[in-house]
């Protein structure tokens, strides 16, 4: 390396990839569907970052400094790094070129599967509701760069007069998130492979460097993370190997390692050890760290502004932070906590959104902005931000007062909480005149709610926000929906029915829309996984419930059948989890307010019979802190807030939850506490890996293991089903088996779920007579 170009004072750890009307997604989905070619998808792509370079030019960050982060993904940052570094799955062997490379089509077919190759598996990203997809990586696996796209869209925005900071998934990080390839030995870890794989790092920061690129970016987010399948002295290792050896390389740009969701804790002293130029801190989630030998050689990034949360927050905290900073390096920028492809685009894309409230918010532009206010403090003085300071400290004075956000009823209730509001009593007892009310047969077999959302049914909800069907004509046209749904499954021979949740755009939105304190946006998009994405709610004020939501839906199916149908709610922590949360109380005070309505819901179900009610917490694993020492603390508020909504039932009414993923094992003892009669989990994907956990936990209560996988359309026979209700039954008693699919339906299409139910329940009797026989 010859002389070191200056760390921008401002930047971003990167940007929402999706387009601000989601152009890359409806780009990506005409090339799937074959409406346009690969050529006409790289020059949307090309144009997408044209568009995106411009307007972080025009939001303050500058053209030349290697501010503007080269953060672009066709489908996931993980994959792209899979591919540039040639770890393709084994099974897609044949996707690889002769040149090494696999092309557009290829790299689509590494993440969605085709035919019996089975797409790479997805995982959730740290605790984020994005999900990246897991490299497999082998002794096999024949490390080489393999893909120049980060240097050719660097060289394309030089074209353009903009010198950019390429952006790629470190070394460590990528191995960490990897899994051990299918026949690697007993014992291989994809990190025995770290020498090799950096000479392919090496070899891509070489190719950067004679494109001119002056800085680099290696994310390494599982650095902060304790729940990474590795001994700590092994991550700490590797990050002095892999940072040493890239540091020594001759022909670099300079390294900016950037660590969001979390500090870095013990792996920032070996970090600063090394070679690489700037270090960037979360500290939004983490804390300032203490000194340590060789910090102040380097630039620290104080990731002040969070691009986890679409709050303006307080801008004046932000600079003290960064203030402390400099008491560690002489050397400080400032930059957000995480990427912020977290954040929706633009604020100012929200002409509905009430005006106070957009005057509290600061989405993916407006955070921008912040960034390069503080960066004008660092470089010429806080004097010259005062009036930002003090217009972001205003706005949050206005927010605290605002009508709404400190509700006194709500709090009062909350206030009055005795520890008897959280406990339903003995199980025992419960059971017993469960079983009395609801005389089920022996493996009950039952579905997780939504039944497949047709054309009709979205058209419908469609010309309702549009005003062309009226409010009572889309009522009816939704119970004609039910009605079929309950049709169906009594003709398919179902024992505990479910009325199909058609009404419902979104499990988490439906309640936003139908509770007080939760605002919902109309083009906060953001990418969850590849081309989907969500539209989180905004949860800005005290929740409550205005009028019941699901109920006279529960009880017009239930007159419908005089079989037992479950009532269907999201639960509060998966509320939280899928929606931008305030920011201004401890997140277990938001979910009691949110199971406080929830409570009052199942109250009102109960009383117009319903005598099943099961609470969906899909994402009660997904909020669980990256750091260990955090963990109980969340859990403890997390089930809180699940047996405060459910709590205040009868004995005789059934409370059911259900989890979809199979890492059950860390999570077990809590999904334990939440003390639901009945709990469904995702299982059959995973073969029913979860049953031995369940079994050594000593689980007591009904426990229904998914028998059909429902992500994907086919149709598991009657044999496979059987088999896998056997499994389940060789290691749990028998009297707590439940016989469901991993999840919801709606996804689906009806061809493949008649067929899928009726294997299920034709296996479920076939199984109740082998044992009754
Ligand atoms: N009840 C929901 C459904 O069936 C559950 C969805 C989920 O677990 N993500 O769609
Ligand atoms: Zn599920």
């Amino acid at each position: 390396m010859t002389e070191v170009a200056a760390f921008p004072t401002g930047t971003i750890l990167g940007y929402p990839r999706i387009g601000r009307r989601r152009e890359l997604k409806k780009a990506v989905e005409a090339f799937w569907a074959g409406t346009i070619t690969a050529a006409q998808l790289e020059e949307q792509a090309s144009q997408l970052r044209r568009a995106t370079r411009e307007r972080l030019h025009e939001l303050g960050l500058a053209k030349t400094d290697s501010s503007i982060p080269e953060a672009f993904s066709f489908y996931d940052q993980v994959l792209d790094a899979a591919v540039t570094v040639g770890a393709i799955p084994i099974r897609f062997s044949s996707l690889v070129g002769h040149d090494g490379a696999v092309d557009l089509a290829g790299y689509f077919t590494i993440a969605r599967g085709e035919g019996d190759n089975a797409p790479a598996e997805m995982t959730k990203w740290f605790d984020s509701n994005y999900h990246y997809l897991v490299p497999e990586i082998g002794p096999e696996t024949k490390f080489a760069l393999s893909s120049y796209r980060l240097v050719q869209e660097f060289t394309e925005a030089k074209k353009d007069g903009y010198l950019t900071r390429p952006v790629i998934v470190g070394p460590v990080t990528f191995l960490l998130l990897s899994k051990p390839s299918e026949g690697a030995p007993d014992g291989f870890s994809p990190l025995d492979r770290l020498d090799d794989i950096l000479h392919v790092y090496t070899e891509l920061l070489a190719r950067l460097s004679e494109a001119g690129a002056e800085w680099v970016q290696l994310d390494e987010p599982a650095l902060v993370s304790e729940s990474v399948d590795a001994d700590r002295a092994a991550v700490l290792a590797a990050v002095a190997r892999a940072y040493d050896v890239l540091g020594e390389t001759v022909s670099r740009p300079s390294i900016f390692v950037a660590a969001p969701y979390n500090s870095l804790g013990d792996a920032l002293p070996v970090l600063a050890t090394t070679p690489v130029e700037a270090i960037g801190l979360d500290l939004v989630r983490g804390d300032i760290p203490a000194p340590a030998d060789g910090l102040e050689t380097k630039v620290l990034v104080g990731g002040v502004i969070d691009g986890h949360n679409i709050w303006r927050g307080e801008l004046e905290a932000a600079w003290q932070k960064l203030d402390s900073l400099r008491a560690l390096s002489p050397s400080v920028a400032v930059s957000t906590s995480t990427s912020l492809f977290h954040t929706p685009h633009d604020v100012d894309d929200e002409p509905l959104l009430d005006e106070r409230l957009k005057s509290w918010l600061a989405f993916a532009d407006q955070k921008v902005g912040q960034v390069a206010a503080l960066a004008r403090g660092l470089a010429t003085g806080k004097e010259h931000i005062e009036v930002t300071l003090a217009a972001a400290s205003a706005a949050l004075r206005d927010r605290q007062s605002a009508p709404g956000v400190h509700d006194g009823s709500v709090r009062e209730r909350a206030s009055r909480l005795t520890s008897a509001d959280f406990g339903r009593g003995d199980y025992a007892v419960r059971l017993q005149a469960q079983d009395a009310a609801l005389s089920l047969p022996f493996l009950p077999t039952t579905t997780i709610g939504s039944f497949p959302q047709t054309g009709d049914i979205r058209r419908a909800r469609a010309r309702l926000l549009k005003g062309e069907l009226a409010h009572d004509e889309y009522v009816a046209a939704m119970r004609d929906e039910i009605r079929r749904v309950v049709a169906l499954q009594e003709e398919i021979g179902l024992d505990v029915l479910v009325h199909g949740e058609p009404e419902r755009n979104d499990m988490v939105q439906y309640f936003a829309e139908n509770l007080d304190g939760f605002a919902v946006t109309q083009n906060g998009w953001v990418q969850s996984y590849g081309s989907r994405c969500t539209r989180p709610s905004i949860l800005w004020g005290d929740v409550s419930r205005p009028a019941p939501i699901t109920v006279e839906w529960s009880s017009f199916t239930q007159s419908l059948t005089a079989k037992p149908v479950k009532g269907m709610l999201t639960g509060p922590v998966t509320i939280l989890a899928w929606s931008f949360v305030r920011d201004d109380q401890p997140l277990g005070e938001t979910a009691n307010q949110v199971a406080l309505a929830l409570r009052d819901e199942i109250a009102d179900l109960e009383s117009a019979g319903i005598g099943i009610i099961q609470v969906d917490e899909p994402a009660l694993r997904e909020l669980l802190p990256l750091k260990i020492a955090d963990q109980e603390a969340y859990l403890d508020w997390s089930v809180g807030a699940f047996r405060l909504a459910t709590s205040g039932v009868a004995t005789r009414t059934q409370i059911h939850t259900h989890l979809c993923y199979s890492e059950f094992g860390v999570v077990i003892d809590a999904i334990n506490r939440l003390d639901a009669d009945v709990t469904s989990i995702e299982a059959a994907r995973s073969k029913m890996e979860v049953v031995p956990d369940i079994k050594t936990s000593g689980f007591g209560r009904g426990i229904g293991p998914g028998v059909y996988d429902i992500h994907s359309p086919r149709v598991p026979s009657v044999d496979e089903v059987t088999e896998l209700i056997e499994i389940a039954l060789a290691s749990i008693p028998e009297r707590q088996v439940w016989v469901n699919p991993d999840c919801g339906l709606k996804t689906r299409g009806y061809t493949e779920t008649v067929a899928s139910l009726h294997n299920v329940v034709e296996a479920t009797r076939r199984v109740r007579s082998r044992v009754h026989a």
